[in-house]
């Protein structure tokens, strides 16, 4: 499950933070079946 971290959503799987839960979720989704990551997801990860 994502988990909430301030104010961002965090993939339990790469730890990459989202400001959607929606993103966090699909990240979340795809990590856990693909054991990778899937750079249209990520780019909407917060880099910071
Ligand atoms: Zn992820």
């Amino acid at each position: 499950m994502v988990k909430k971290k301030g104010k961002f959503w965090v993939c339990e799987e790469c730890f990459l933070r989202y400001e959607e839960k929606e993103w966090a979720e699909k990240c979340e989704g795809w990590c856990k079946k693909y054991r990778a990551c899937n750079i249209e997801i990520t780019k909407h990860a917060i880099l910071k």
